[in-house]
């Protein structure tokens, strides 16, 4: 078994506690500590108040199951294709994500503090419902915003994503400025043509909670949501493991499954709110409060979109070799 697969297995072996216990664990977490869009106006959408109906958690076995089918056969044909190219000893010129459109939102916005009223206009929430434009986001102890962690990783993913031949498009240009509305950015992956969505978060929650988690939007408004972008989740996900970074012990299993976030809900292509650890949590703030710990945020998400780009890659390519001849 590959590191990452091994990863993957580590990851999905508390999934079925996710599911199960996600109820549960709306309640402990009240969701209105989980990162929001919003700042924590309490209970205006009912977020914290009554979680459970705006929640579908996957049905464990069933879902569970396909999907460990699904990642057999990714794995396997991941296998194959490293086979095969080491047969054909093929020269791998071509930057491993060459022609792919990245979408990077750098959550929350460094202007916000300046205008908090503006923060509070109503948009729509993709789900016939609305939101506030904009939430101020979390915060380490020792005051280092969201914003800013959110913004550095950002702008340290971009160059690395760029070397490996990929187009990179942000949400927001600057970290002083307001910054669009959350359903702005919901919209900008397929405003710009990208093929992938990225919204970069840290989460703001009680200090014994650590670790990273993914949230998805759920139930699915578009073929790319569900599946193609819990996929996505899974990878960036792998990416963080395999540089050392430790999954939440908030969220078990992992992927969030919510339908209040704007941000997600209006995306057209595979789109993930990643929140990269806890920024209440000490030894999480001390990582994130460094240079050295963002790149190393950097690189993980980096390497989670090479993983993601070749899969897909390695999709269609099997996808094609079974279509019959024409
Ligand atoms: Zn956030």
């Amino acid at each position: 078994m590959s590191s990452r697969s091994k990863a993957r297995a580590d990851h999905r072996s508390g999934r079925a506690f996710c599911s199960t216990g996600l109820l549960g664990l709306l309640a402990l977490c009240a969701c209105g500590l989980i990162d929001q869009e919003e700042p924590a106006a309490p209970a205006a959408e009912g977020e914290a108040s009554s979680p459970a109906p705006e929640v579908s958690p996957p049905s464990t076995e069933t879902s569970s199951g396909e999907k460990k089918t699904a990642d057999s056969q990714r794995d396997s044909a991941e296998e194959q294709s490293e086979q095969e190219a080491s047969d054909e000893d093929v020269a791998e010129e071509e930057p491993a994500l060459e022609g792919v459109h990245i979408a990077l939102d750098p959550g929350h916005a460094g202007g916000i503090g300046a205008d908090p009223a503006r923060a509070f206009t109503q948009v729509p929430d993709g789900r016939g419902g609305f939101k506030d434009c904009q939430a101020v986001g979390a915060a380490t102890n020792a005051g280092y915003p969201e914003h800013a962690f959110n913004w550095d990783v950002s702008v340290r993913l971009v160059p690395l994503l760029e070397a490996d031949g990929a187009e990179v498009s942000l949400t927001r240009q600057n970290d002083t400025d307001f910054g669009p509305c959350v359903d702005e950015r919901g919209q900008f992956p397929q405003n710009v043509g990208a093929d992938v969505y990225v919204s970069i978060h840290a989460n703001g929650s009680d200090p014994y909670y650590a670790g990273y988690f993914a949230i998805i939007s759920d139930p699915p408004l578009n073929p790319a949501q569900g599946e193609p972008s819990s996929d996505l989740a899974w990878h960036l996900m792998d990416g963080l493991a395999e540089e050392g970074f430790a999954p939440s012990n908030q969220i078990a299993g992992g992927v969030m499954a919510r339908s209040d976030i704007a941000g997600l809900n209006w995306a057209e292509v595979p789109a993930v709110m990643m929140e990269l650890g806890e920024m209440r949590n000490a030894e999480e703030a001390a990582v994130m409060e460094t240079e050295e710990g963002r790149q190393r945020y950097a690189e993980a998400l980096h390497a989670g979109l090479v993983s993601w780009s070749q899969a897909q890659s390695q999709e269609q390519s099997a996808a094609e070799a079974e279509e019959p001849p024409a």
